[in-house]
């Protein structure tokens, strides 16, 4: 059989959209699976749009998301080269072959006529399509003029009254007719190909078996069969992906959320879990098991599993998959992972020490069942942090102004003279050491400790935040850690001011 050879041809024109991103994965997985190859190529023939720093990170995206490439145009493969931009000698050679089989012609109308054609059209609720007035030139005429430096572009020669059709692996039978279809262009009059013809060229010339990509394509699918049809080549396989939706099904853009993979990165999503999720988009692995490693991926894929529905990207379903990724990061990994978080966000600066890394991993794990995403670390760590005596809510305030409250709190400020430092068994000492003095106990007596030291009537237990925080203070973090010490001094002086 023959070798199966796919590709994702990305046009360097701005950050990968997680559509995109869904194609790239889909061809990987079944390149994978199928143990065929896997090309990057970089569309980057339209040049006004086209940048270095795009295909820059567009290639350190997709590699973040876990997808690899065989050939590509930072090295392997001896198909290349991999970038359009490059390959212009080739687009030209098999343009001089179409115009010798007489199969394209050269086109010189000018774009204003152009437009005014397509104006009238529509305004006469036609379709706009173009009159084929340049078919009827002469060849040995055009080229002559081509040659003393008129502009032309290489327009297709389409055949009237007949229909295209392909089996699409995804959405079977496809039709079109193509009395519905303008002998479109090939190569630009400024000497670039077109999107359609450049496509062939590089599939035909790169052995792609199967045509992976989204369905907005359908409708350029039938232009490029007439090319490969022209030249006289075999046809590849296709398969169009349904589009990623939105719950409101509108095509998933900003209004939705995050939507290109960068910044999914900055919002501290796994790149597994992000693999995982856009695995799911419109492919259901037997079994409904949804948490699979990349390895399960692959040996399950089968593209003709690939549904034609449209997929709905849920964000509220991929928060729920990133929190069963991060739950199983080692506590260490999970430290190092937040660490540019917590830069970001200032609680921590340039190195820091075994120490401070000990406790981050304390800290961070106490808060771990409230995150989705890595970039609500910081926020969740506030706990420790921040000591919000100026917003504490009513409930708060009310719980410390009880006349009780006051006395437990004075006499824990006491209790602590005894002693230097406080850990959790310290802390459960002074409680019952209240309760015999005070015959204060359970809710009365915690309650008024919990808003004391932490400025909040809620929030972790006790048992874990003592410890921690005492923990914290000890250690120089630039955003500094109030002991309890400080906490109740501060808090004993808001309740008697
Ligand atoms: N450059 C095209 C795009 O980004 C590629 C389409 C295709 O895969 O044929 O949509």
């Amino acid at each position: 059989m023959k070798k199966i050879r796919v590709r994702f041809a990305p046009s360097p024109t701005g950050f990968i959209h997680v559509g995109n991103a869904r194609t790239a994965l889909f061809n990987w997985l079944f390149s994978r699976k199928e143990n065929g190859v896997f090309i990057l190529r970089i569309e980057d023939t339209d040049v006004e749009r086209s940048t270095v720093e795009s295909e820059i990170s567009l290639t350190q995206d997709l590699k973040w998301l876990g997808i690899d490439w065989d050939e590509g145009p930072d090295g392997g493969g001896t198909h290349g080269p991999y970038r359009q931009s490059e390959r212009l000698e080739k687009y030209k050679y098999f343009a001089d072959t179409l115009l010798d089989k007489g199969s394209a012609y050269y086109c010189f109308c000018a774009p204003q006529e152009l437009e005014r054609e397509r104006e009238e059209a529509l305004i006469e609720k036609r379709m706009p399509k173009y009159s084929g007035k340049c078919r009827e030139l002469e060849l040995s005429g055009s080229i002559e003029r081509v040659r003393r430096g008129e502009k032309g572009a290489l327009r297709l020669k389409v055949p009237a009254g007949e229909e295209i059709i392909f089996n699409d692996l995804v959405r079977g039978e496809i039709r079109f007719q193509t009395d519905f279809i303008e002998d479109f262009v090939l190569i630009r009059s400024n000497g670039l190909p077109s999107y359609n013809y450049a496509c062939v060229i590089d599939d035909r010339l790169m052995e792609i078996t199967h045509v992976i990509r989204g369905e907005d394509h359908i409708p350029n699918t039938p232009k490029q069969i007439m090319v490969y049809r022209a030249l006289g080549w075999e046809i590849p396989l296709f398969a169009h992906l349904s589009m990623v939706m939105g719950k409101d099904n509108t095509r998933l853009s900003k209004r939705h959320g995050a939507t290109s993979l960068d910044q999914f990165r900055e919002q501290g999503y796994l790149p597994e879990a992000l693999f995982n999720y856009l695995a799911l988009l419109g492919w259901a692995p037997p079994e409904g098991r949804e948490v699979l490693t990349k390895e399960e991926m692959v040996s399950m894929f089968q593209l003709e599993k690939v549904g034609k529905a449209s997929a709905i990207f849920d964000y509220d379903k991929l928060n729920w998959m990133n929190r069963q990724y991060i739950r199983s990061v080692p506590s260490e990994n999970l430290v190092r992972m937040a660490i540019p978080f917590l830069k970001r966000d200032g609680i921590i600066h340039g190195d820091i020490t075994e120490l401070h890394f000990l406790w981050l991993i304390k800290a961070i794990n106490s808060i771990i069942s409230n995150i989705s995403i890595l970039s609500e670390i910081p926020k969740e760590l506030d706990i420790f942090f921040s000591f919000p005596i100026s917003e504490m809510d009513k409930e708060s305030k009310k719980i410390l102004m009880d006349e009780t409250s006051k006395r437990v709190i004075l006499q824990f400020e006491e209790e602590l003279l005894k002693y230097e430092r406080i850990n959790w068994e310290i802390f459960i000492e002074i409680t019952e050491s209240i309760k015999g003095k005070l015959g204060v106990k359970g809710k009365s007596l915690f309650h008024p400790l919990r808003v004391a030291i932490t400025a909040r009537s809620s929030g972790l237990e006790l048992q874990k935040f003592v410890p921690i925080v005492e923990e914290g203070a000890n250690l120089n973090f630039p955003r500094k850690i109030k002991s309890i010490r400080e906490r109740i001094s501060e808090i004993l002086e808001f309740i008697t001011n």
